[in-house]
């Protein structure tokens, strides 16, 4: 889309700070000149810092079709970057200079400072920032590609880490995209070495680990202290909320989340009963504003990083992190939430990522776009994903053990069952078996009493059958408090 066209559709995304704007951002930064061609900032790479510019033009690029492109071109006082300046990530564009320019260089805790003490300026630019990763979002502007088959576990561990967390990336499948062979070569790899993720021209990793994978994206954020006045385990929304509170009252206050803030709500796709949300909202998006929301009164968010142990030296909560990291904090909030329960039904492990799912979203949507799927549950995780898996399936079987649809489900989303005619509920039904070579093709069903069996053909099968505390790690009940 031309340079014109993107500033005129998305006025939201192009802020000119006025004079008195700019004098703020002028005391609390530092000049920095670049040289006509400089890079500024670099796709892929975390940069601390936040720039307005003072003088000249900058070249926004991206590399969605794998070759740089000019898309935007910033002017005088006007800023550059997106929200993942706050966040610590590293960016999806590059930021180039054309001709001599100079910027305002803004640290992440000056930034922090004006969204503290000048709330007016604060406000203007986080709504200016958080309108330019809706537009990367929809325009899908990211220099960032996965290349994979959509057969494999670890594609799908990637996809699954990178949508919640919420990094822009370009999907590219081994067995339905031409361009994967373009992209292997140009890396010097083969079908054989995917899942490879690859960022413009700059880098390839091959099946990296979610862990190095954030570490490369700056998704990854360790704790910065030895000792915090809030620690929160788990970052759902009950951990994202106290996060929200804690740091807002001056606590300095940190959240650790083994995989991506949302909990379980993030799979959610749509929730109505959310207060202060009359039409509803994603559970991507609400961990989106959450987790924006508790960062921009300071809190840490420290993804992925999965709490191993707590224990009580001197009274005091330590809690054990990946690489034989600790932490200790004046006070502790658990809100590990629960893990889902898995299907009783042998061998349903092997097909887990490539055609057993525990979550509903567009990711797990396109793997079966107009195929039939099965949905196992009878309370509102699995009516929900009936619903909303119904705007894309050709069918969805709902299986529920008992009779009534109504006994475990609310009456809103009983009721849209009832009325989406590619949706049928089959009660007194469970999965026997599961048919698949590499991949799930098929499953056997049971109704009871008959013992009839019947077999359904189906990439996909989504199981919301409850789930357990997550509190294994954990010290015994004798054992938790601390010894006065
Ligand atoms: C598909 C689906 C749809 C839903 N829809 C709705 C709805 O519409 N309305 C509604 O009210 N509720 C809904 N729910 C329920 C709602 O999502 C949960 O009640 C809510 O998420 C619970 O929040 P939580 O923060 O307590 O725990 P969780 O959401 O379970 O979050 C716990 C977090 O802790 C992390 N964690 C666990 N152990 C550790 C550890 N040792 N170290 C670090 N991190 C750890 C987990 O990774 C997780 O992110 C839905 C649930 C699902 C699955």
């Amino acid at each position: 889309m031309p340079e014109q066209d993107l500033r005129e559709r998305f006025p939201q995304a192009n802020l000119k700070l006025a004079e008195d704007q700019l004098r703020i951002v002028e005391r609390l930064s530092s000049l920095k000149s670049y040289k006509d061609g400089e890079t500024i900032i670099q796709a892929g790479r975390r940069d601390p810092n936040f720039y307005v510019v003072k003088s000249g033009e900058v070249e926004m690029i991206e590399y969605s079709s794998g070759r740089p492109k000019v898309i935007w071109t910033s002017y005088a006082k006007e800023l550059l970057g997106d929200v993942s300046f706050l966040s610590g990530r590293a960016s999806n564009l590059s930021r180039i200079a054309k001709g001599t320019v100079q910027v305002f260089e803004i640290s992440r805790e000056n930034l922090r400072r004006i969204i503290d003490e000048e709330p007016s300026l604060g406000n203007v630019l986080l709504n200016t920032l958080i309108a330019r990763v809706q537009i990367m979002r929809d325009l899908n502007l990211t220099a960032l590609r996965l290349i994979g088959s959509r057969f494999s576990s670890d594609a799908f561990r990637i996809r699954e880490f990178l949508y919640k967390n919420r990094v822009s990336f370009m999907w590219i499948d081994l067995e339905a995209d031409s361009s994967a062979s373009e992209v292997l070569k140009q890396f010097g790899m083969t079908e054989r070495d995917t899942p490879i993720v690859a960022c413009g021209s700059d880098w390839a990793l091959q099946n990296p680990s979610n862990r190095d994978l954030a570490e490369r994206l700056g998704v990854l954020t360790r704790p910065k202290e030895e000792v915090y006045d809030l620690a929160v385990v788990g970052a759902g929304p009950a951990g994202l909320t106290a996060a929200v509170y804690g740091s807002s009252e001056g606590l300095r206050t940190i959240v650790f989340e083994r995989t991506a803030p949302g909990g379980q709500a993030g799979t959610s796709s749509r929730i109505e009963n959310y207060p202060g949300f009359p039409m509803g909202l994603s559970g991507d998006e609400l961990a989106g504003r959450i987790t924006l929301q508790a960062q921009k009164f300071g809190a840490l968010i420290s993804t992925p990083c999965e709490v191993r142990k707590l224990e009580f030296e001197n009274s005091y909560p330590v809690l054990y992190l990946p690489d034989d990291k600790r932490v200790s904090a004046r006070s502790v909030l658990i809100a590990t939430g629960a893990s889902y329960c898995r299907l009783n039904v042998h061998g349903c492990e092997r097909f887990e990522g490539i055609g057993v799912y525990f979550a509903a979203t567009p990711m797990e949507a396109q793997a079966c776009a107009n195929s039939q799927v099965v949905i196992v549950g009878g309370a509102n995780s699995a009516g929900q994903a009936a619903v909303f898996l119904a705007e894309h399936a050709r069918r969805v079987f709902l299986l529920i053990r008992g009779d009534d649809l109504n006994k475990g489900m609310s009456r809103y989303l009983a009721r849209r069952i009832e009325q989406t005619n590619n949706i049928e509920v089959l009660t007194r039904t469970e999965i026997s078996h599961m048919v698949g070579n590499g991949r799930l093709e098929a499953v056997e069903i049971r109704s009871s009493p008959s013992g009839e069996t019947r077999l359904i053909d189906t990439p996909a099968v989504f199981t919301f059958i409850g789930a357990t505390p997550h509190t294994g790690w954990l010290p015994a009940p004798a054992s938790t408090g601390p010894r006065r």
